[in-house]
């Protein structure tokens, strides 16, 4: 199956208000300029120099957004070119970008990162930090940073109860931070979660963005 024939694949079965990043990762121009022909404008990169690249390489229309593990010390090359940062769980990084975004008289769009995974090694908050961030003056008083929702990933494994259940967790953790501190926050609305293997879980739960990669573009090498 070619690129455009697995991204309309995908495409009809999402529901019309769940929006698609296409993980373009360690992919072309060439192979983004497919997705891009058959009308995909939302694309997601995990490395600060090739998000950037491709930026300034590819159509101006794209919408880009980081979605790997982001290092303070890139902040400031990222924020010209990124339109959501789906994966924010530290309070530094938050400090620096609001801090950069304020510099250049913006402001940048966040989706904060939970730990619902089993796996130790995933990143992402906990409920108790995150209650602590924004019950704090200084998250308060950051008018550069815009908290637009919640990003997950699940267990990686092949039960799907277990899946379903770190997706709804998901869902309610944002349901909780909605009604608790963004209740007057109508940009507050995202849940970023399922990939390939899990979309339609996540879907059934509440995700709002799916993150798709190998499904539209084949296995990744590395
Ligand atoms: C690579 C990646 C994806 C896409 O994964 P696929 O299984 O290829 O769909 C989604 N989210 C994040 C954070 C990723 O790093």
């Amino acid at each position: 199956m070619s690129i455009s024939e697995n991204l309309i694949r995908i495409k009809n079965q999402l529901p019309v208000d769940v929006k698609l990043v296409a993980v373009s990762k360690t992919k072309s121009q060439e192979q983004i300029m497919e997705a891009y022909d058959a009308g995909q404008r939302i694309f997601g990169e995990n490395k600060v120099q090739e998000l950037i690249q491709k930026h300034g390489s590819l159509p101006q229309d794209i919408e880009w957004h980081f979605i790997g593990h982001l290092q303070s010390n890139k902040v400031r090359q990222l924020i010209p070119y990124v339109s959501l940062i789906h994966g924010v769980d530290s309070f530094k990084l938050l400090e620096v970008l609001n801090k950069e975004a304020a510099r250049v008289a913006r402001t940048v769009d966040v989706l904060l990162e939970f730990h619902i995974a089993r796996e130790e090694s995933k990143f992402g908050l906990t409920m108790e930090t995150a209650r602590e961030w924004f019950d704090s003056p200084e998250f308060q008083s950051m008018s550069h940073v815009n908290v637009c929702g919640v990003m997950g990933m699940a267990t990686f494994t092949e039960d799907q109860q277990i899946i379903k259940s770190e997706f709804e967790r998901l869902h309610a953790i944002f349901l909780f931070l909605k009604s608790h501190y963004f209740a007057n926050t109508p940009s507050f609305k995202e849940i970023s979660m399922g990939m390939s293997d899990d979309f339609l879980l996540a879907i059934q739960a509440g995700s709002t963005l799916v993150r798709i990669g190998s499904s539209i573009f084949g296995t990744r090498q590395i």
